[in-house]
């Protein structure tokens, strides 16, 4: 069950009164790397129905964004990315935010949601883009304020798989062993994903089924 709640605030770009979110998920289970992103944040952004900034909250300062840059083709049509996904739509724009204001921690949290709904709407060419982007802020993450490092090193083992990179995910990840048993049970379905160079969802039953640890 989620439980979402709405509290009013006000765009820090354009002023109108806007709802944000907050989420409270209740469930068993979701997708691993959707549950460590929800562990992380807990709401998604909220955008303005303005000024369309896109921010979470949206109250949190515009830095560089100017009324005008919002109306900008890059923004308004997310660089000629048509996403089949409305929230994917929502997070590649909270990341553009990010990336302008080189908050490389937000910009990577959005682009990596981003990709989670892609995949989860089957918009694979997308989702293969834009995990090559979270992939690229990976390597510029050199502090890490929110996301523990076995979790960033489970996303990286993650992208990787999605952009097809098979051989380096084993290199890399082989013997790698997480502090958190479901990680090293989740790494476990990923190589065994890209040993038979398998980029494709993995069903929520199994990952249920190992997180767990049933067989
Ligand atoms: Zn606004």
């Amino acid at each position: 069950m989620t439980i979402i709640r709405y509290y009013p605030d006000n765009c820090a770009v354009c002023g109108a009164e806007q709802k944000n979110q907050h989420v409270f998920i209740h469930t068993s289970y979701l997708p691993l790397l959707q549950q460590i992103y929800w562990e992380i944040i807990g709401a998604d952004p909220t955008k303005c129905t303005v000024c369309g900034y896109v921010s979470n909250p949206i109250s949190k300062s515009p830095g560089k964004v100017t009324k005008e840059w919002l109306q900008s083709e890059e923004y308004v049509n997310n660089d000629g990315i048509d996403f089949k996904s409305g929230y994917a739509d929502l997070y590649y724009k909270e990341y553009k935010v990010e990336l302008l204001n080189r908050r490389i921690e937000g910009a990577f949290i959005a682009i990596f949601t981003t990709c989670l709904f892609c995949f989860e709407e089957h918009d694979f060419e997308n989702g293969v883009w834009c995990s090559y982007l979270a992939l690229s802020l990976i390597d510029k993450l050199k502090r890490q304020k929110y996301i523990k490092t076995d979790t960033l090193k489970l996303m990286r083992a993650g992208l990787l798989r999605r952009t097809g990179q098979f051989n380096r995910l084993i290199k890399e990840f082989s013997g790698c062993t997480f502090e958190k048993v479901y990680y090293n049970r989740y790494l476990s379905v990923l190589l065994e994903r890209a040993i038979q160079k398998n980029s494709a969802n993995i069903p929520d039953e199994e990952l249920y089924r190992v997180i767990h640890g049933h067989d």
